[in-house]
């Protein structure tokens, strides 16, 4: 049989990966031990990462002004490809062109990288905060990320010399793009979705999952494996929940999982964009966006991470979108529906956030079958059970989903 030929990376005819390894590394890492050191946030250490695998092609660097700008503006670099979120590093003082630098994790102090600079430039942070996440609201995580940043971005191509903890830490989960596309290969797909995940997966997810199955060769269950906020579920707790659902629910020659290194920047809209461009480069041809993709609080409208794949001028991005509505249990229905097949009131339906979830969870409580499988459930108590601090889990109110949550 002919090797399917997978859709191409973003942007460059093939992977451009800026990761070092064996001889090439080591020369790096002595060289880098003799370079003034510059510490990286968490944000710009997946960044680092991402781009030395590949998962950013055809990035080579820290942007520099007229891409950061370009980004900001029209979701374009300098060069005409489209980018939707400017990836940039900051710094106190400007560095002067030409110089190298070491690029250091600001939490475990490791190196990262060696850059080349060739630029240093100031920002205005509210102009970038308000293309990117539409608000300049300091309580929106992603604007509070950028606010924070130092005074300077520091621009220039990079070399990478480390993944950091992800590959030891999420074994088996963490993943290039190298590989799920070899992967991917091998078993023949073409027509391939990924699914983002970082929450465990319940039904709802599963009825996407399956939806997108139903319509393609096979589903990428891509999660991400960063640093969490407290109150939520530890990655290795989500991958143990995902796994278990996987090996009990799926038809397992049709599900690749894998994990990625990258911060939430909650940018919604822009943020589906960058993930659908990032999947491209796994390999994958559709990506599935629901409701409020990559959004936080009430930032962002229900449709609107969809409808800006609609505003994207011809070939910007060959990754497509596979729109999908809301998805829930439906009493009437009697199985999971979405806003888009079941007709019923909302009396008639299950709703139940993460953030319920957890709630009923930590309390001991019951959760009702329709929601959530109990191989995951078991896994979940399990890890509220060992917990030591109780953590006090705030309801919002759309989380809620009022007297459903309730409903038998
Ligand atoms: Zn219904």
């Amino acid at each position: 049989m002919a090797k399917t030929k997978l859709i191409r990376p973003h942007g460059s005819d093939e992977l451009k990966i800026l990761l070092l390894e064996g001889k090439a590394r080591e020369e790096g890492l002595k060289k880098a031990e003799t370079l003034p050191k510059v510490e990286l946030s968490s944000r710009e250490v997946g960044d680092l990462i991402m781009m030395g695998i590949g998962g950013f092609t055809p990035l080579e660097g820290f942007m520099g002004y007229d891409d950061w700008k370009g980004v900001c503006e029209e979701m374009k670099m300098a060069d005409g490809v489209f980018w939707p979120i400017p990836i940039t590093m900051s710094y106190e003082e400007k560095i002067d062109s030409g110089k190298e630098i070491a690029l250091i994790s600001g939490e475990t102090k490791e190196i990262m990288g060696i850059m080349k600079v060739t630029e240093s430039y100031k920002i205005d942070k509210e102009f970038e905060c308000q293309n990117v996440f539409k608000t300049t609201d300091n309580e929106h995580p992603g604007v509070k990320m950028v606010m924070g940043q130092k005074e300077w971005n520091i621009a220039g191509k990079i070399t990478v010399l480390s993944e950091s903890y992800f590959p030891e830490e999420f074994k088996g989960i963490y993943q290039r793009p190298s590989e799920s596309r070899r992967i991917f290969e091998e078993k023949g797909w073409k027509v391939i979705a990924a699914l983002q995940l970082r929450n465990p997966m319940h039904r709802s997810h599963e009825y996407l999952a399956k939806i997108a199955i139903e319509v393609s060769d096979g589903l990428y269950i891509h999660q991400l494996v960063g640093k969490l906020k407290p109150g939520d579920i530890p990655a290795d707790v989500r991958v143990k929940c995902i796994n278990t659902l996987v090996d009990n629910y799926f038809v397992k020659d049709r599900v690749v999982t894998g994990g990625y290194p990258l911060d939430m920047r909650y940018a919604g809209p822009r943020e589906a964009l960058l993930h659908a461009l990032f999947r491209q480069n796994f390999g994958c041809t559709h990506m599935i966006i629901g409701r409020d993709h990559a959004g936080v609080g009430n930032y962002y409208g229900p449709f609107d991470a969809q409808n800006i794949f609609h505003e994207l001028w011809d070939g910007a991005l060959e990754c497509k979108m596979l729109p999908i509505d809301w998805t829930f249990w439906c009493y009437k229905c009697g199985g999971m529906v979405s806003m888009k097949t079941c007709p019923h009131k909302k009396e008639d339906r299950l709703f139940l956030s993460g953030t319920a979830l957890r709630k009923a969870l930590s309390e001991g409580s019951d959760v009702p079958a329709e929601f959530s499988r109990p191989e995951v459930l078991a896994i979940l108590r399990e890890f509220y059970a060992n917990l030591k601090d109780k953590v006090e889990v705030k309801l919002h109110g759309y989380a809620t989903g009022d007297a459903a949550d309730k409903k038998k």
